[in-house]
């Protein structure tokens, strides 16, 4: 007998669905039976995973939508609304992940990489957990990045905008508890992602990516479905009593 992740339908919403980790929790929750709106800076690649969970039998949506513009988030949430319903499931995954030296990182670089992985995360969340209030239940999952717990060398706006994410994680849960809605913080490390191969392309993870396999615990590199996995039990209804945690997926990379 298997046992279903609702106990009635359900609409998520996945920011940066178009590629990576975003692409694998989309079509994961889709396969859990949720109707899945996909929103993604780039149209095209959200059209591209709302075809093929479509194409699985499932129900999605394709919405362009930049999260650092409080204009498209309100309209790409009020889309989702007519056409799939209200949303109670959000996943906060858009995110940019620039290297660059401390002393060279601009106010304007600074405040992109606030824009997009802070702000777009905190107002997603304003935007949509008043769909959860009316719903009487809401699962918010904010992908943060072992970066907040470990630092990271090239990285300080990153891994700042990224620890910021996982207090706004934990403030949220205490205030929203009492309505049914859980929030939780997953910080991937070293999942095999276009951004990934793009850092490794760049000289930024040593003599590449396999070279770090040695130094994990378990002995491989994570894949997006590793995070989709355990993103999408934090959405189950059994999972109502997790709340404010972060949990790591990192092939032991990061412990504590
Ligand atoms: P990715 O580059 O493959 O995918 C990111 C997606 O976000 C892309 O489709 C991109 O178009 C979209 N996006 C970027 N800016 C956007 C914006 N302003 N508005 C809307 N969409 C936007 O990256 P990924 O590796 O899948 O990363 C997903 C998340 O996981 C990010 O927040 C990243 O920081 C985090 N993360 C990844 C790793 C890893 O090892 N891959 C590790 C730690 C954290």
């Amino acid at each position: 007998m298997t046992v279903s992740a609702w106990t009635q339908p359900r609409v998520a919403i996945v920011t940066g669905g178009g590629s990576g980790i975003g692409e694998a929790i989309s079509r994961r929750l889709a396969a859990d039976g949720a109707a899945v709106a996909v929103f993604d800076l780039n149209g095209q690649s959200a059209a591209e995973t709302a075809a093929t969970i479509e194409d699985a039998g499932g129900t999605a949506i394709a919405v362009a939508c930049d999260v650092a513009d409080r204009g498209a988030i309100d309209a790409g949430v009020a889309e989702t609304s007519d056409k799939l319903g209200s949303p109670t499931i959000l996943i906060n995954n858009a995110g940019i992940t620039p290297f660059e030296r401390f002393l060279e990182i601009s106010r304007e670089s600074f405040d992109q990489v606030m824009a997009v992985n802070l702000r777009g995360t905190f107002e997603f969340c304003q935007v949509v957990i008043p769909h959860m209030i009316e719903e009487g239940w809401g699962r918010i999952v904010n992908i943060s990045s072992s970066s907040a717990q470990t630092g990271s060398f090239g990285q300080t706006h990153y891994s700042a905008s990224k620890a910021a994410v996982i207090g706004l994680t934990k403030s949220l849960a205490q205030e929203f508890g009492r309505k049914g809605i859980t929030v939780n913080a997953i910080p991937p490390s070293f999942i095999e992602t276009p951004s990934l191969h793009r850092a490794a392309d760049g000289g930024q993870l040593g003599d590449g990516i396999d070279q770090h396999i040695p130094t994990t615990p378990v002995r491989r590199v994570g894949q997006p479905d590793d995070i989709a996995a355990a993103c999408a039990y934090l959405c189950r209804d059994d999972a109502s009593y997790v709340t404010g945690q972060t949990l790591g997926v990192n092939g032991g990379r990061v412990i504590g």
